[in-house]
């Protein structure tokens, strides 16, 4: 591992800062004139699902309901219903209650608090540190999947980090973190752009990295990993994707939807009946007749 002095001088600063400046993707919730309400919004969007998708989604949203209290005026379905294909719709539901806290608690104004922010639903860790940097420029330790990637690498000296967060990994944060403030909030946001754009899990582009010359991983010749097993990703034939055409066919409807819609969407009986259990249980669907479904008013 690299040593890691402390505060505003460490030798990653200047080169990833510079690179950011000059490198860094326009994207809605990073102008400046971006609301905190769309900086929240993204993040819950972007939360295991690439900018590509979330672009388009993120700009119907914010035209549509502008503020936090916008939302909330609005049954939870319709939030289902323009969550669109995002993936993890969960997160539709999620967001609205968000927004509903938001204006029960915070007078409609997304809080600058870390604390406050955590106590929003479904809010963890990540989320309150990402928008606590993001919207109100504050020095805080922001660790997502591209960060913790690029600190592994870099730093570490290995492929990619653990399954989950590690004290250490925190400890290297808060030591890489800029002294001053809003140099904070532009470091951590320099950081994933670098994991998003150059330093990517599959093919890491090296030669054109601003800090190729201090990377550990890269001074060691690219070691292979040797840690446990990464989790992959499956997507045909599980469950996700039965709830998702199922969840379809209702965001896609006007009105109620009779259940032989829902059969002819998927074949596997037991899967599909499984799935939509999930889904009512999960408050993303709701059964408004004995064979009649429909989004959550
Ligand atoms: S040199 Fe390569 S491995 Fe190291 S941070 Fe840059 S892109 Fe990642």
């Amino acid at each position: 591992m690299s040593d890691i002095s402390a505060g505003s001088t460490h030798r990653l600063h200047e080169p990833l800062l510079r690179w950011y400046d000059a490198n860094a993707r326009e994207l809605p919730w990073r102008t400046e004139s971006a609301t905190p309400w769309s900086v929240l919004v993204s993040e819950f969007m972007l939360q295991q699902t690439p900018v590509a998708r979330v672009l388009p989604v993120h700009e119907a949203w914010l035209r549509r309901w502008p503020t936090p209290a916008a939302l909330a005026a609005e049954p939870p379905g319709e939030a289902v219903r323009a969550w669109g294909r995002l993936g993890y719709p969960r997160r539709a539901l999620r967001l609205h209650a968000a927004a509903t806290a938001i204006v029960e608690q915070h007078d409609g104004e997304v809080p600058a608090a870390h604390a406050d922010l955590l106590a929003l639903p479904g809010v963890g860790d990540y989320t309150a540190s990402a928008v606590a940097a993001f919207a109100f420029g504050q020095r805080q330790v922001v660790l997502d999947t591209n960060v913790r990637r690029v600190f592994a690498r870099a730093v570490t000296g290995v492929e990619f980090p653990g399954t989950s967060v590690s004290r250490a990994e925190r400890d290297l944060g808060a030591a890489l973190l800029p002294d001053d403030e809003p140099t904070a909030a532009t470091w951590s946001v320099a950081v994933m752009e670098l994991g998003a754009l150059v330093c990517t899990a599959a093919t890491p582009a090296c030669p054109t990295c601003p800090i190729a010359t201090a990377c550990a991983w890269s001074a060691a010749g690219r070691p292979a990993y040797a840690g446990p097993p990464r989790k992959v990703q499956t997507w045909a034939g599980t469950d996700r994707q039965c709830r998702g055409r199922l969840l379809a066919v209702l965001r896609d409807a006007d009105g109620p939807v009779h259940r032989s819609a829902l059969e002819a969407v998927w074949a596997d009986v037991a899967q599909r009946e499984r799935s939509l259990a999930g889904l009512l249980t999960d408050g993303l669907a709701a059964q408004v007749g004995p064979d009649t479904f429909a989004l959550p008013g």
